[in-house]
């Protein structure tokens, strides 16, 4: 029996986790979070509602903790499985961008995995899996380009909350559905590629490919490239994840190749500006990406309260960056620091917007 502690069991990636726990005899749940939303209708036997997520986990004693939380509030339970070598089954990328190095520092003292839940990532960590670091050329990582994807900046100007909600490919939660139509999500995937596969930035791709069939590609030094193709369901990753590495069955429908369109195209960078300010956030390094990440948190959820517009987000965003300390991160003090000084940054940025 593998035992799975689910924070952000009430979010779109802990519904579908908790169908995937139910549905394999050999997963069960041991403890369940939240950060507000009531968990009655959840069987676990340890349940927190608004908590300190790490007291909960020690509690629980998991085999596999599940971070489905949304922003940087996950990043102590990012940090505690991995210093303890407890599994890491990721949703929240958000956690792995800010703490980056210190991530990877907890994860060699405590010698435990980092499982990805982000399908990008779960596909490039299955097309990686068994090669060398020095057979790779490049990673891929698809997108399907959001709502709107063709437009302009003219044309982005009053886009409301609710346009900016109606994701073509996923359903998902309300911040990375925004993090999809402004590119922040590739930003932040870019980065979180960087930290999980140890590959310079300037050697991972971001390609559009709208039908969200093709979850992301390796191109080796031989002139190969292995691609990972499926459906756009959660349920697939989560499960993977999970069932590591025994790749556990799904009820989901085998892949139809003759109804499939693949097609692909770069990103307009011009347009979505998020994604080249989270590649220069990741190349400065320190608590660069902390900062970027704090920032955009602040700006999407002023958008989705009608206090910004749809293109202040990448301005708060950069004007953050410019004006904030980017110092190393010597600990989770330092990056805790980093994250509220960039938080009232970006407060100040949003008033002057
Ligand atoms: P969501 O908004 O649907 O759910 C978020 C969950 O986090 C909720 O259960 C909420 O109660 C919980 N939460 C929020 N703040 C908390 C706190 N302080 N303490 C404890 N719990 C807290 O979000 P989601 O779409 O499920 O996304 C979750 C994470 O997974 C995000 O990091 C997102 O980027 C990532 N992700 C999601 C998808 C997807 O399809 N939804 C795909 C890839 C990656
Ligand atoms: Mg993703």
């Amino acid at each position: 029996m593998k035992r799975v502690a689910l924070l952000g069991a009430t979010g779109s990636i802990g519904r579908q986790a908790i169908e995937i726990v139910e549905s394999h005899p050999e997963l069960e749940l041991c403890a369940a979070a939240s950060g507000s939303t009531p968990l009655d209708d959840v069987d676990a036997p340890l349940k927190d509602v608004g908590g300190d997520l790490t007291d909960l986990l020690e509690r629980a004693r998991p085999d596999v903790v599940l971070n489905a939380v949304v922003g940087f509030a996950g990043v102590h339970a990012t940090l505690w499985a991995l210093e303890r070598g407890v599994d890491l089954a990721l949703a929240n990328k958000e956690s792995l961008v800010a703490a980056g190095e210190l991530a990877l520092a907890a994860r060699e003292r405590g010698g435990g995995r980092i499982l990805p839940v982000d399908s990008e990532h779960s596909a490039l960590f299955q097309c990686l899996e068994g090669r060398e670091p020095e057979q790779v050329d490049t990673l891929v990582v698809t997108g399907s380009g959001g709502p709107f994807r063709g437009r302009g900046r003219a044309e982005l100007e009053d886009v409301t909350p609710e346009q900016a909600l109606a994701h073509p490919t996923w359903r998902m939660g309300r911040k990375i559905t925004v993090d999809s139509a402004t590119l922040a999500n590739k930003g932040l995937e870019v980065i979180e590629a960087h930290f999980l596969f140890g590959v310079d930035y300037e050697r991972i791709e971001v390609a559009i490919q709208p039908t969200s069939i093709v979850h992301a590609l390796v191109r080796f030094r031989d002139g190969a490239a292995l691609a990972h193709l499926g459906y756009p369901d959660m349920r697939v990753p989560i499960s993977y994840a999970l069932t590591y590495p025994e790749r556990a069955a799904t009820p989901l429908r085998p892949l139809d190749l003759t109804s499939l369109t693949l097609e692909f195209s770069p990103p307009d960078t011009d347009t979505f500006p998020m994604l080249a300010l989270a590649r220069a956030a990741g190349r400065q390094g320190g608590s660069a990406p902390c900062v970027y990440n704090a920032a955009n948190e602040v700006a999407v959820a002023a958008f989705l309260d009608g206090r910004l517009p749809f293109l202040g987000i990448p301005e708060v965003v950069g004007e953050t960056l410019a004006a904030a300390d980017t110092d190393p991160v010597r600990d989770l003090n330092d990056l805790v620091d980093a994250d509220r000084a960039a938080r009232a940054v970006a407060e100040g940025a949003l008033a002057a917007a």
